[in-house]
C-alpha cells in the first residue's frame, strides 16, 4: 500500500537541436493507497513522463513527487534503489528477455533484490500459478502468445512484492478478449495483494472497467480528475 502525491509537477525537455517541450505543466494529483488510478490521454499528452516521475526515472523541472511522504528528489543511491524495488512496471511491448526462460525473466528482479536461489524458485513457482502459467516455466518468451507474455510481465513486476504497480499501455498490443483477461488479472493483483496501480492507457474501455479514479492529460495538463464514472460522463 502506498500513497503517491504529485504537487505542481512540471517537466520540460530541450533537445540538442534546441526544441523545447513542456511534457508536464503544473500537474497536481494524488493516488490513494490501494486504489487503481487511470491516466488517460492521447499520444504525447505526457502520460509516460508522469509514470517515469513516480519511478524516479525522471526528475521534475519544478514541483515535487512524494511516495508515502518521501520526496523522491531527496532520495538517492541505495535508498532510491530500494524504493524502486517497491515499484513494479509493465509495458506495452512486454520487455521480456528472449534469451531467458519465463522462469529466468521472473527471477531477474528477485536476483537484483538479493533473494536466495531456493526462495527464488519457490517464489517464481507461486507467481506462475498466480498468473496461470504453471506449465510454462522453462519456455522461452517467443513461444508464448501476447497475453501469456503480459502474464509473465505482470509476474515479474509483482515478484518483489511491490507496493505500487505502474502499467504503461499494458493491453494496447492485445486483442479485446486478451485485454479483458489482463484487466481481470490486474484487478486481482490489486485485490489480493493490495497493490496500488497506476494504469496509463488511451483505451477508455480499459480504464472504465479497471480504474477507481482517473485523470485526463492533454498537452501536459490535467484537464479532468475524479471518480471514473464522473470522468466518463463528461462529453
Ligand atoms: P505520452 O506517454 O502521453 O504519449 P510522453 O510522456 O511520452 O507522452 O511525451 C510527452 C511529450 O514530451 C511529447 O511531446 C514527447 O515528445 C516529449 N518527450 C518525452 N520524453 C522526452 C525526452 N526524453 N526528450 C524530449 N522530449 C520528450
Ligand atoms: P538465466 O538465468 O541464465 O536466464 P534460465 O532463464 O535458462 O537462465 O533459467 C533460470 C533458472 O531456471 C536457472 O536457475 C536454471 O538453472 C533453471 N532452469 C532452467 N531450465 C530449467 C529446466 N528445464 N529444468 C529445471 N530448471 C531449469
Amino acid at each position: 500500500m502506498s500513497r503517491i502525491v504529485l504537487s505542481e509537477v512540471s517537466k520540460s525537455f530541450t533537445t540538442d537541436t534546441g526544441v523545447h517541450t513542456d511534457a508536464l505543466r503544473n500537474v497536481s494529483l494524488n493516488v490513494e493507497s490501494g486504489e487503481i488510478f487511470g491516466l488517460i490521454g492521447r499520444s504525447g499528452a505526457g502520460k509516460s513522463t508522469l509514470l517515469r516521475m513516480i519511478n524516479a526515472l525522471e526528475r521534475p523541472t519544478s514541483g515535487s513527487v512524494q511516495v508515502d511522504g518521501v520526496d523522491l528528489a531527496q532520495v538517492s543511491g541505495d535508498r532510491l534503489r530500494k524504493m524502486r524495488h517497491g515499484i513494479g512496471m509493465v509495458f506495452q511491448q512486454f520487455n521480456l528477455m528472449n534469451s531467458r526462460t519465463v522462469f529466468g525473466n521472473i527471477a531477474v528482479p528477485l536476483k537484483l533484490a538479493g533473494w536466495k536461489e531456493d526462495d527464488i524458485a519457490t517464489r517464481v513457482a507461486d507467481l506462475l500459478d498466480f498468473v496461470g502459467l504453471g506449465d510454462k516455466a522453462f519456455v522461452k518468451p517467443r513461444r508464448l502468445s501476447g497475453g501469456q507474455k503480459q502474464r509473465v510481465g505482470i509476474a515479474r513486476a509483482i515478484a518483489n512484492q511491490p507496493d505500487i504497480l505502474l502499467s504503461d499501455e499494458a493491453t494496447s498490443a492485445l486483442d479485446p478478449q486478451t485485454t479483458a483477461e489482463i484487466v481481470a488479472l490486474l484487478r486481482s493483483v490489486n485485490e489480493e495483494f493490495g497493490i496500488t496501480i497506476v494504469v496509463v492507457t488511451h483505451e477508455m474501455d480499459v480504464v472504465s472497467s479497471l480504474a477507481d479514479r482517473a485523470a485526463i492529460l492533454s498537452q501536459g495538463e490535467v484537464v479532468e480528475l475524479g471518480p471514473i464514472q464522473q470522468i466518463l460522463s463528461k462529453p
